[in-house]
């Protein structure tokens, strides 16, 4: 039973650390002309009215986008992110809509590419589509996303990014994801893939990272921004995200970034902020 839904968690410190990341990752990879694919293997319903009940209801992007987005002195590389926001919302410096990773990946990529996007809650499903219906550069699916490896990769196009975004509602949700990633990796091998995962006391992500750390991958870099101390046992203590193949120095882009997220989401500094290569690039 599907009962996870993102609308009460749009826009909070993990979105933004995610969507962030994603969005440098995103620059990247558009630097050279070469059409890409984006594949979201869990898309939500790709953009958040942040005054709809369900958010109203968390109130959680208080704590993440609002101490973001007006925030002084950004670094270069997080202008992308931070625009976007603001071109999605009034001039006036109301924060209305927040993009989920769809809509980042839509108005941060180029004619040329194409995203693939795939959500399995009905519900959600039906506002994916509504939100991209008539884009000729989107195809939307609505499949367990542990077929899509087999169903969908790799796409036509053979550049890209496989993003995952798991709800982690259940404990092996960990091993499914691990071998969802190993799987789209096999097929897929030249693919950047971004994985997020939930950092909670019980630790359950260390497995994954350690699973694919150990899945013979090529190199392995890690993220973790937590805003409280990891034994506090409520709630979602920090969050992660494993990236495969990542682009060419753009660790040292996103130690920058990560450094300038962390004193805006953690201004007491009550957590911490990590990147580091689990698995170092071969010549580095
Ligand atoms: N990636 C989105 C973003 O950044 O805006 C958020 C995704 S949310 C964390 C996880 C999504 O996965 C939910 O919308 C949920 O309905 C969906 N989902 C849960 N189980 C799934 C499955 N087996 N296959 C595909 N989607 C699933």
């Amino acid at each position: 039973m599907l009962s996870y839904r993102h609308g009460f968690h749009a826009g909070n410190f993990a979105d933004v650390h995610k969507h962030a990341l994603l969005a440098c990752v995103l620059a990247a990879l558009t630097r050279k002309d070469k059409p890409l694919a984006v594949v979201d293997t869990h898309a939500g319903a790709g953009l958040y009215d942040l005054h709809d009940p369900l958010a109203l209801k968390t109130a959680e992007y208080r704590d993440g986008v609002m101490r973001v987005w007006s925030a002084p002195n950004p670094p270069e590389a997080l202008s992308p992110y931070l625009e976007m926001i603001r071109a999605l919302n009034a001039a006036d410096g109301t924060l209305t809509l927040y993009p989920g990773s769809p809509t980042v990946s839509r108005m941060l990529t180029r004619d040329q590419d194409r995203l693939i996007l795939n959500e399995l809650h009905p519900a959600d499903h039906g506002v994916l589509r509504a939100n991209f219906s008539g884009d000729p550069r989107v195809a939307v699916h609505q499949r367990d996303a542990r077929e899509l490896p087999k169903a969908l990769l790799p796409p036509v196009i053979r550049r890209g990014l496989v993003l995952v975004d798991p709800p982690y509602e259940r404990d092996r949700e960990y091993r499914e994801t691990l071998d969802l990633i190993l799987e789209a990796h096999r097929r897929w091998p030249t693919a950047v893939v971004m994985v997020w995962y939930p950092i909670l006391s019980a630790g359950r992500h260390r497995g994954l990272v350690q699973g694919l750390a150990r899945g013979g991958v090529k190199d392995l870099l890690v993220s973790e921004l937590c805003i409280a101390p990891p034994q506090t046992p409520m709630g979602l203590n920090g969050s992660g995200m494993a990236i495969l193949n990542t682009p060419w120095q753009l660790d040292r882009t996103l130690a920058d970034v990560q450094a300038w997220l962390y004193a805006c989401l953690d201004p007491q500094g009550q957590g911490s902020s990590t990147l580091e290569w689990r698995v170092p690039p071969q010549g580095d």
